[in-house]
């Protein structure tokens, strides 16, 4: 087993990819791909049905954390493919799909600075100001009488999702080096 994986950060991201965007699965068969493997080894080791491992293999591929080359078998015919990690492509990807949580928080950040929120008692739902006052300050769930909410919690949550992000894009951080650096 190659130990040195373990401490590569920029391994360490590229399995955080591939379980975000294909789930425990995909964390499996990222790690089993490694510097190379065929569908046959992938089998072995992660003991997934052959069409799971196809599917899983297929999405990772649309994310750019794999490649394969795939050779002919000249007596029958049939394509071996070897997967490996493609680590420059995964991880331009998966640093440009932070960049875009990113920008998104950031503009659900700038809306919860410049509104005020109401909700009713039962927290059926939390509407903005303008809103509520169109409701008559009345829930349209429960009918009853909405209060201004303090959205503090929200603003703390987000907060702390936008520094972990800020956390990963850092070059320093993630350990990658973009072409363009
Ligand atoms: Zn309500």
């Amino acid at each position: 087993m190659a130990r040195r994986d373990k401490s590569d950060p920029t391994l360490e991201q590229i399995h955080a990819y591939a379980l975000e965007v294909c789930g425990d699965r995909g964390l499996r068969v990222a790690q089993t791909v490694g510097d190379g493997a065929t569908d046959e080894k992938i089998e072995k080791k992660t003991k997934f049905k052959v069409a799971e491992i196809r599917a899983v293999l297929n999405q990772l591929h649309e994310h750019g954390i794999v490649e394969y080359t795939r050779e002919k078998n000249l007596e029958n015919g049939w394509f071996t493919y070897t997967w490996r990690i493609n680590p420059d492509r995964a991880m331009r990807n998966f640093l440009s799909a932070k960049k875009q949580q990113h920008q998104k928080l950031m503009r659900q950040m700038a809306g919860e600075e410049s509104k005020l929120f109401y909700s009713c008692r039962r927290k059926c739902m939390r509407i903005a100001f303008d809103d509520a006052m169109e409701s008559d300050f009345r829930c349209p769930e429960c009918q009853g009488k909405m209060r201004f909410a303090s959205n503090d919690g929200e603003l703390k949550a987000l907060e702390q999702k936008i520094s972990a992000l800020e956390q990963i894009l850092l070059p320093t951080h993630n350990g990658f080096q973009s072409p363009e650096a």
